[in-house]
């Protein structure tokens, strides 16, 4: 059957969804392409929400852990790992359950099928005879998980980021290969519900696009939870046996191998660019994956837009949306572009790293003269309060006119902090804006002028 529509949307991700609900509100008849009968793509079902029900999870089980200091002590917490999969799987159902309705209610078009290009204005689903004939199309494809050939995938016990969120069983030891956001995060979860935990890093540090220092107060206290962290290594093999996953090691301060329960590997993601036959299209593909796009999220070809994960870093989805309302906005004709300043990331770790902006290396390499100013959370009475003091908040700031370039913050509730920083950078506030603006007593957020004003010189010395 031939299906004419004004908008197709490949992919329900939040880059898929976000564009086809404004497309939808502006008056556009549309049609969304989802492979999967879940909609909301790898962030609701398979990333961001699952990952973070989590961590939730995670969270109280440390806290409780860790109250013998207010004077309060719990038993061992005992966990129901069937009921952390069922509050998990209900919050996913819920948010997917909303984004189906919300469609409905636009009057969207949801097919479920496999999208591919089959010309610059058809597509085809895979394995039905409905081909989609459309004015424009964005494709929000998004990305999947990078695996190495040679690892032995097809052993449950080495797992994706989506089998780990699974949390079939709780092994006694998982080694983590990759020391990105995801695998810290899921780290972490693994680690609250018994897990022994290994991490294997290639660099020599962890989450490697922050800055180091902001890093170091997360490190110190894994350091102390985990087995082993190993930087600057190598996994060069890897072998299924009976009594576990032998993984060879290449690394100064590593063994030769070792043998581990499970292994999650944790290694990136690939965008999904190749997959849907751009060529037929004439749309353009770099070696990589990534369709490249303009400003307005245009590709080459004039009425093929590209959204998300799959045109490039950061792969986010608050980056994903906010393409989306652009791409949008563009085909409805309205003149505009994507021109963030600073797309902020976190990593849900215990503690917690922010950062936006540029980041001290960044500025190093591009020979950018800056003021820092390092607020140490050990001085807030609102960390000590909280028996969470390990934390630090670091501003960045040009040196000649004030304005702030970048900020990192580690500690708890950092990814709800940065938000602060990301809008001064929109704002271009200076180090007055940000150190005159009154913060309530005693918030978290303090930090963030106590940094600035460290920075301004105005603060020299602390408790
Ligand atoms: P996706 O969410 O990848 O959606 C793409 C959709 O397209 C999928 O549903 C897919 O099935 C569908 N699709 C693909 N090809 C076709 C086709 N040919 N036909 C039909 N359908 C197709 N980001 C954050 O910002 N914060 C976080 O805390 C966070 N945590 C994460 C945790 C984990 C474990 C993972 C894996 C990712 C996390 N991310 C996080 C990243 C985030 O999930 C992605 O950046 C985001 O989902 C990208 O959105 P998207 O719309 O580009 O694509």
């Amino acid at each position: 059957m031939i299906i004419k529509t004004q908008i197709v949307v490949i992919g329900s991700g939040p880059g898929g969804y976000t564009a086809a609900f404004r497309a939808a509100d502006l008056g556009k008849q549309v049609v969304l392409i989802e492979r999967y009968d879940a909609l909301g793509g790898v962030c609701l079902n398979v990333g961001c929400i699952p990952s973070k029900a989590l961590l939730h999870t995670a969270k109280i089980i440390n806290e409780a852990k860790e109250a013998s200091h207010l004077g309060v002590t719990f038993n061992e917490p005992s966990i129901n790992i069937d009921d952390v999969r069922t509050n998990k799987t209900n919050i996913i159902a819920k948010l997917t359950g909303g984004i189906k309705a919300l469609a409905k209610a636009r009057k969207i078009n949801v097919i479920t099928g496999y999208g591919k290009f089959i010309s610059s204005n058809q597509l085809a689903i895979e394995n039905s005879d409905d081909i989609i004939e459309f004015e424009q199309c964005i494709i929000a494809a998004g990305s999947r998980v990078t695996k190495i050939s040679v690892f032995p995938f097809d052993d449950a016990r080495v797992m994706d980021s989506t089998d780990a969120l699974d949390l079939t069983n709780i092994p006694k030891r998982l080694l983590v290969v990759g020391g990105g956001i995801i695998g810290l995060e899921m780290a972490t979860v693994y680690h609250a519900l018994g897990s022994e935990i290994s991490i294997v890093e290639l660099s020599d540090q962890l989450i490697t696009s922050a800055d180091k220092d902001i890093v170091n107060p997360l490190f110190r206290r894994i350091k102390k939870q985990y087995t082993n962290i190993f930087l600057n290594t190598k996994v060069i093999n890897m072998n299924a046996l009976k009594e576990g996953i032998k993984v060879g090691f290449e690394g100064k301060n590593a063994p030769e191998f070792d043998i581990f329960d499970k292994v999650l590997v944790a290694i990136g993601r690939t965008p999904n660019g190749k997959l849907i036959n751009c060529e037929k299209a004439g749309v353009e593909v770099n070696d990589w994956g990534f369709i490249p796009t303009d400003k307005q999220m245009k590709t080459n070809v004039q009425n093929i837009y590209a959204i998300g994960d799959i045109i490039g870093q950061p792969m986010l989805a608050h980056k994903a949306v906010h393409e989306a309302k652009v791409a949008v906005e563009v085909i409805y004709g309205h003149k505009l572009g994507f021109d963030a300043l600073t797309i902020p990331s976190v990593a849900y770790t215990d503690p917690e790293i922010a950062w936006t902006g540029k980041t001290e290396k960044e500025l190093k390499a591009e020979g950018i003269s800056y003021e820092k100013g390092v607020f140490p959370w050990a001085a807030s009475g609102r960390s000590l309060s909280i028996g969470r003091s390990e934390g630090m908040t670091k501003g960045l700031f040009d040196t000649k006119t004030g304005r702030i370039l970048g900020m990192g913050i580690c500690g708890t509730n950092a990814g709800e902090l940065i938000t602060e920083a990301t809008l001064a950078i929109e704002m271009g506030c200076n180090m007055d804006d940000i150190a005159l603006t009154i913060h309530a007593h005693p918030t978290l957020s303090e930090t963030i002028a106590f940094a600035t004003e460290m920075a301004q010189g105005t603060i020299t010395d602390l408790l």
